[in-house]
């Protein structure tokens, strides 16, 4: 009684949203590699994916032909999600984001499946990643990325205190790359 009236005037003036707001969720397609940990994971399981096997011709002469999933269908079905983030929480390779925009209603339920041509549109929603704190830890990313090789071409580590190992060689602990761990000895290949 004693304040004004607090009334949004929405779809007039637009909600100032906080920038992380669960709106809805964007795929970058290129980054899934149809793992099926969001699907899985999904409590109300309203993420349908559809793929298949392509056979990529060999890197080496000898070695084998690899395989590698290719995405055909992807799509998450609104009406039934509840916003948890487990999805999002769970992919491996960054490839599920939140977008803060929310104005998606529709008449017909059937039109709150949203496939992968349209998760992908929401990527140009998602807000940029908030700024790294100068006075906080570096990311293991960046640190990575930042150590110098060790002499005679092995692996980098070397400036890591107690890490590096001149020429590598031995076999060493397995480390994270992003969300993935590296188990692959020296010179190998990253597996996820
Ligand atoms: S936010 Fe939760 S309910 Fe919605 S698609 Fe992701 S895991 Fe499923
Ligand atoms: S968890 Fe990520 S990479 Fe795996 S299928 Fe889902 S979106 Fe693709």
């Amino acid at each position: 009684m004693s304040r004004r009236s607090a009334t949004r005037q929405y779809p007039d003036v637009s909600p100032n949203l906080p920038p992380r707001s669960r709106g809805v969720i964007a795929l970058f397609e290129e980054n899934c590699t149809v793992c099926m940990l969001c699907a899985r994971e999904c409590p109300d399981w309203c993420i349908y994916i559809d793929s298949h096997k392509e056979t990529m011709p060999a890197r080496e002469e000898g070695a084998r032909a690899r395989q590698r999933n290719v995405l055909d269908r992807f799509a998450i079905d609104f009406a039934l999600c509840m916003y948890c983030g487990i999805c999002i929480d769970v992919c491996p390779f960054d490839a599920l984001f939140w977008s803060p925009e929310f104005e998606y209603a529709e008449y017909d339920i059937h039109e709150l499946t949203h496939e992968k041509d349209r998760l992908r549109e929401w990527m140009w929603t998602v807000p940029p990643p908030p700024a790294h704190d100068p006075n906080g830890e570096m990311s293991k990313e960046v640190a990575a990325a930042e150590k110098p090789p060790l002499p005679g071409g092995g692996p980098p580590g070397g400036g890591r205190p107690g890490g590096g190992r001149p020429g590598g060689g031995a076999a060493r602990e397995p480390r994270r790359v992003g969300d993935r761990v590296d188990t692959a000895r020296d010179g190998g290949e990253a597996r996820s």
